[in-house]
């Protein structure tokens, strides 16, 4: 495809520069050396579907680039110009940028740094309605990392993970199996390097913040969250994640499956061994199913032992 020069001026006006020649011969079939491939991805990028644009993660609410609205080209008004078609794409391809290099950032981050990009987070709009965001809990090189799904009312209160009713039920499940969030008394002072991290389990969510009336998450706002996450596992280094619920199960595994599918089985995360079992939530409505999760503890503990 070529450009055609009112394209050029609205790629100018959001602050993108095309490095395609203004007609290019007939098209070659891939990029000949590295200097072709900046032609070869802004073509692609203003050839693409206008249906990705509903799929791209278009980021209002996250600090990227301004992209100032496409100006509607100066045209005689007996000959109104046609829609502008390939701003659409283009502008999903402005907002990937931004959306990887903020991932590539948060992918850098120690601990106190990705503490405070949590806390000053507004990548979708959960920060409109969250009191507090609520980062993680327990030992920073816990040999065991469990991942929940969201805060619920109690954790956005009180600003940690698993507060509320169904983490009570966690921590009883935990000490069944020898595990604890907290340093036991006397390990020092309690802080995220105390006590054996063998015996002290770090707890993060996949959302940060607590969606409005604790509703399902969005795939947009796991999506948006999803760098703190996985700079959390990054940081922890663990020897066994424990998935609990859906939303964690497809956050981390990329799956859709049902738990009862998933459960009873070793799974990877980036080589980590990974242990599926039912939400403490659930379990709180549904206790014959505690039964599974035990199951499910033993088989985590049996796995990190043999490691
Ligand atoms: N449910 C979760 O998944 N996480 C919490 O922190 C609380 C409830």
């Amino acid at each position: 495809m070529s450009w055609n020069e009112r394209q050029r001026r609205m790629l100018a006006a959001m602050g993108l520069r095309m490095f395609a020649p203004a007609a290019l011969p007939a098209a070659p079939a891939a990029a000949a050396s590295p200097a072709d491939a900046g032609t070869a991805v802004a073509e692609r990028a203003v050839e693409a579907p206008v249906a990705r644009v509903a799929a791209a993660p278009v980021p209002a609410h996250a600090p990227v680039p301004a992209v100032a609205p496409p100006r509607a080209p100066v045209t005689p008004a007996r000959a109104p110009a046609p829609a502008p078609a390939t701003a659409a794409p283009a502008i999903a391809a402005v907002a990937d940028a931004a959306f990887a290099e903020r991932a590539a950032h948060i992918a850098t981050l120690a601990w106190g740094p990705l503490q405070d990009a949590v806390a000053a987070c507004t990548a979708c709009g959960l920060c409109e309605s969250r009191r507090q965001t609520v980062f993680g809990v327990g030992h920073a090189q816990a040999d065991w990392m469990i991942v929940g799904e969201a805060p619920g009312e109690q954790e956005d209160l009180q600003g940690e993970p698993f507060v509320g009713p169904a983490g009570q039920l966690l921590d009883q499940m935990l000490r069944a199996v020898g595990q604890s969030r907290r340093a036991a008394s006397g390990e020092g002072r309690e802080d995220d390097q105390a006590g054996d991290p063998a015996r002290r389990v770090y707890i993060a969510n996949t959302l940060k913040c607590r969606p409005p009336r604790n509703r399902n998450p969005e795939p947009d706002e796991l999506a948006r969250c999803e760098p703190f996450l996985k700079r959390q596992l990054a940081l922890v280094k663990p020897k066994l994640i424990l998935v609990m619920g859906r939303f964690a199960v497809k956050q981390l595994l990329k799956s859709d499956d049902a738990i009862g599918k998933l459960r009873g089985r070793v799974h990877r995360y980036e080589g980590i061994p990974v242990i599926v079992t039912y939400h403490p939530a659930y379990l709180l409505r549904n206790m014959p199913d505690k039964a599974k999760a035990w199951e499910d503890l033993c088989l985590a503990k049996a796995t990190a032992d043999g490691l």
